[in-house]
């Protein structure tokens, strides 16, 4: 099983998502936005934080459809996509997931020719291996 790792520093991101929020990391002295999570501003130095909304839109940034050879537990997934999304407030913020048709769908559930680069997206919840993890939809264009 694939699942991310949750560390000290984006265990808010995890437990905000359980509760189907997508919020990142920012700074509580300057504002900017950060991710990954992390103590301290890259812009201020300051380690005051808080964890912003967002609104869950952003477009694809780039993507990929991983082709064998592929890590075994990678392989056991395939075929998938798995795309860059840059959040509409930050897109400077870039997030790392896989395009589905619903929520809950699988991962080959969206035909690959639909994914175009600049593709608007909103983000949904679901729950892999206990953990409520990020998944992205198409808009309707
Ligand atoms: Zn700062």
């Amino acid at each position: 099983m694939l699942s991310p790792v949750v560390d000290e520093d984006g265990a808010p991101f995890w437990e905000y998502a359980a509760r189907g929020e997508l919020r990142v990391q920012a700074c509580a002295s300057c504002g900017e936005l950060r991710f990954p999570p992390r103590p301290c501003c890259p812009h201020c130095r300051s380690f005051d934080s808080e964890w912003r909304l967002m609104s869950g839109r952003g477009r694809i940034w780039s993507y990929v459809l991983p082709h064998p050879p592929l890590l075994p537990e990678y392989a056991a997934q395939a075929p998938y996509n798995a795309v860059l999304v840059e959040l509409a407030e930050a897109p400077r913020i870039r997030l790392v997931g896989n395009v589905v048709a619903t929520p809950d769908a699988p991962l080959n559930s969206v035909d690959p020719a639909r994914l175009r680069i600049g593709a608007a997206v909103r983000v949904a919840f679901t729950e892999v291996g206990g953990l409520t993890v990020p998944r992205w939809l198409l808009e309707r264009s």
